[in-house]
């Protein structure tokens, strides 16, 4: 039933050799401290593709004092403005040069179709940091009008040593929304990736080198959560954390720095979108929308449009529609051309995500297609759709990331909001109408970071992102990333000899 490209057909070898295995550490690929490594696998079939250095806590101690001497005894945030944005700008260049590598790489270590990586999300990872490039001398503080005789001005200085910590969704982006409003602002940066996908940061890193970034500036280790993650989270020379991953990890990394340094924490976390397709919308258009906005990466984007709430008149053709729709939807091997489709990350997330399907069929909501996994090798599952969703069923309530749509039916507008609210999450939302004024009025109404109209997963340097209640504190890109990675100092002076 389903177009299954190459699941069972032989697999394409990955056009890329992997290189860079070890941990970078103030400019140099070194072997973790214990001498330890890990596996990385290929969801395509589950087989090891290469072993990474592993590190922990010695780990990112050695890579904190790297980043902490780079930042400050320099060069990085001394150097002038415009000469950071010049290595950033090289550092694109050098991205655009290395697609075809990176994208391969991304493609083989997450699963995510190569098409997608090279076409979409390498383009993206050049454009922001090019974005950013252009606000490294763009940077300023104010002239403050104080009362008194006083000259008062602010000075917006580079924070420190970032600690970041990425997952594995978009590795090359959260790389990108992560280094580059850090290294824009002058500070440097340790950067942990996911366990699962730890190859692409060390080759950009390495890119970053070659632009001509000192060394300690960007330094990146690879390991696991509760040992490098809650290192790095937890260090007392850290001066401040970004985190994109689950709610339940974000509650882990800001209880950690609160009880260390007090750094202060960004959080990226999950997410459960409401989309909602109005009585008036256009229903091919919504179909299709709604359509990527789950499907898209596997389902594994905390943005997924994750509830479709469709108005009653026009639910039984939209479920038609979609079941249609998914039923057609190319999964195979992410390597193949017009694959929309690849495995899940892993053996973890793909019995996570196929244990929400069993839970959605015995919750009684209606199997429209899909439900169970694709071929006998790697980590692929069937574009599901659920119909008669209920609000109190566990798919949903729980983010499942995975290829998993649920459809529910709602009656009023008032419904719809009440019900699109009703959730511990808030991280975007879309709204599907032909009315400007029901466009309007729910786009005050949604308690989300993200609202599309009549779009979905539309990106950009520019645009911020970040999440209202449980989906994570702050926002990310655009000029609000920036504040992230700023210090303010208020430096005042009298302006005549004072009176005491
Ligand atoms: P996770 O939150 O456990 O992992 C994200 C990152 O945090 C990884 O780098 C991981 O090593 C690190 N980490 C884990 N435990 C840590 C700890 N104790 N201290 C410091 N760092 C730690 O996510 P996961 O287990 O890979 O995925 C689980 C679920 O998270 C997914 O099913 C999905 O719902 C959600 N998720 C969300 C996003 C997102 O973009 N918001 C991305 C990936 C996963």
């Amino acid at each position: 039933r389903f177009s299954t490209a190459s699941v069972a057909e032989e697999l394409i070898t990955p056009p890329v050799q992997i290189t860079y295995t070890q941990n970078l550490i103030n400019g140099q690929f070194v072997d973790a401290a214990s001498g330890k490594n890990f596996p990385t696998y290929d969801p395509r079939t589950g087989e090891v593709i290469a072993h990474v250095a592993e590190g922990d806590a010695e780990d990112i101690n050695r890579a904190v004092a790297a980043a902490r001497k780079a930042f400050d005894e320099g060069p990085w945030p001394k150097m002038t403005a415009y000469e950071r944005s010049r290595i950033l700008l090289r550092f694109a260049d050098l991205v655009e040069k290395n697609t075809e590598e990176l994208a391969a790489l991304e493609s083989w270590n997450n699963g995510k179709p190569y098409e997608q990586a090279a076409q979409a999300e390498l383009p993206m990872l050049a454009r922001l940091f090019r974005y950013y490039a252009g606000w490294a001398d763009k940077i300023h503080g104010l002239t403050v009008p104080a009362d008194g005789d006083y000259h008062v001005q602010t000075l917006h200085e580079p924070i420190g040593v970032a600690g970041q910590i990425i997952p594995w969704n978009f590795p090359l982006l959260m790389f990108a929304w992560k280094v580059g409003p850090a290294l824009a602002c002058g500070n440097t940066v340790v950067l942990k990736t996911a366990e699962q996908t730890p190859l692409t940061a060390l080759y950009a890193a390495k890119l970053f080198h070659e632009a001509g970034l000192p060394p300690g500036v960007l330094n990146i280790v690879s390991g696991f959560g509760p040992t490098a993650g809650a290192a790095l989270a937890s260090h007392m020379d850290v001066d401040k954390l970004a985190f994109t991953g689950s709610t339940d990890t974000g509650k882990i990394v800001l209880e950690l720095a609160a009880r260390s340094n007090l750094k202060p924490v960004t959080l990226e976390l999950g997410g459960k979108s409401p989309f909602i397709v109005c009585e008036d919308a256009d229903i091919d258009r919504a179909v299709e929308l709604a359509h990527f906005a789950l499907f898209f990466n596997q389902g594994q984007c905390c943005c997924a449009g994750s509830r479709t709430y469709v108005h009653e008149r026009i639910y039984d053709e939209f479920i038609e529609k979609s079941k249609a729709r998914a039923t057609r939807r190319v999964v195979g091997d992410p390597f193949k051309k017009g694959v929309e489709q690849g495995p899940q990350i892993d053996a973890e997330q793909f019995d996570k995500v196929l244990r929400y399907i069993r839970s959605g069929i015995q919750s009684n909501a209606t199997l429209e297609c899909g439900g169970d996994r694709l071929g006998s090798k790697g980590y692929f599952i069937q574009p599901t759709v659920f119909s008669n969703v209920q609000d109190d069923m566990l798919i949903a309530k729980d983010e499942i990331f995975g290829p998993v749509q649920s459809i529910l039916k709602f009656k009023d507008i008032d419904d719809v909001i009440r019900r699109a609210n009703t959730t511990r999450y808030g991280l975007a939302a879309g709204v599907f109408t032909r009315s400007l004024d029901t466009a309007n009025t729910l786009t005050r109404a949604l308690r989300a970071g993200t609202i599309w109209v009549n779009c979905f997963d539309v990106f950009d340097a520019a645009i911020p992102f970040g999440g209202y209640k449980m989906s994570g504190i702050g926002r990310e890109k655009g000029i609000y990333s920036l504040h992230n990675y700023l210090q303010v100092k208020a430096v005042v002076t009298p302006l005549k000899k004072a009176a005491w």
